[in-house]
């Protein structure tokens, strides 16, 4: 009865009239579904802890055999309102929580996701690129696709020219023409190792490394929806705002 958990607001959706239910992984319960009543209504007390990329104290009764919980109260501990008050912020923050609800099981306690897209949210306004690309070489590794980075992923050569996503990361001028490789400067090559070396405690020191640009992004992202097969609405979105 009346049990507490820091969570992230994942997405929210109307649920009901003024109800809003809401999708948060927590630390203690992994992900959940929290209904929440009267959000809707601007008299509501909780509505400011339910929105979307905000880290909040949940209570509801937790039961083993269930994953949709009454909320009963919220209260914010960081509300990220720079987030929400920058489009692009927004967008990528969008991104950050679909792909998180994707790889995430229901109800299955993941320490390491929850730092990292804590890390993720905290950092975005820092440096957003950096922060996506980070999350995502993190994702990379959680679900073990990570690309290989240190050599050609045919020959095994060091002479590295070009990403191959198909193949699985870098490959070499000899066996470039046999796949399909991306056209690449140094610059995108020594981005792409170090994006997949490193972890958000290198944050502050990679920052230095760029700038990092949408261009490292969207190569993570190639990487990522073409190995683990995830679609990402948020991605089209954002890809449609650039075109
Ligand atoms: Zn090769």
């Amino acid at each position: 009865m009346n049990d507490v958990s820091e969570g992230i607001v994942l997405s929210s959706r109307d649920y009901r009239e003024k109800d809003t239910l809401i999708s948060v992984l927590t630390k203690e319960f992994g992900r959940i579904s929290l209904v929440a009543k009267g959000t809707m209504s601007v008299h509501s007390k909780n509505a400011p802890a339910c929105l979307p990329f905000t880290s909040s104290e949940f209570c509801f009764d937790y039961k083993e055999t269930k994953t949709v919980f009454p909320l009963k109260t919220a209260r914010i501990n960081n509300s990220r309102r720079h987030v929400r008050e920058d489009l692009d912020l927004l967008n990528f923050a969008g991104l950050l929580c679909e792909l998180t609800e994707k790889i995430s099981d229901q109800g299955v306690v993941e320490d390491e996701l929850y730092r990292n897209l804590e890390c993720a949210l905290n950092t975005l306004y820092e440096d957003k690129y950096l922060s996506v690309c980070l999350f995502l070489s993190f994702v990379c590794r959680l679900i073990g696709i990570e690309p290989v980075v240190d050599e050609c992923v045919l020959c095994g050569s060091t002479q590295v020219s070009s990403i191959s996503i198909r193949e699985g990361g870098f490959v070499c001028q000899h066996c470039r023409p046999k796949v399909h490789a991306y056209a690449c400067t140094l610059e995108d090559l020594i981005h792409f190792r170090l994006l997949n070396k490193a972890s958000f405690e290198h944050f502050e020191l990679l920052k230095e490394k760029g700038p990092f640009t949408l261009n490292d992004v969207t190569t993570m992202i190639d990487f990522l929806v073409h190995h683990a097969g995830i679609r990402l609405h948020s991605w089209n979105w954002i890809r449609s705002l650039m075109d």
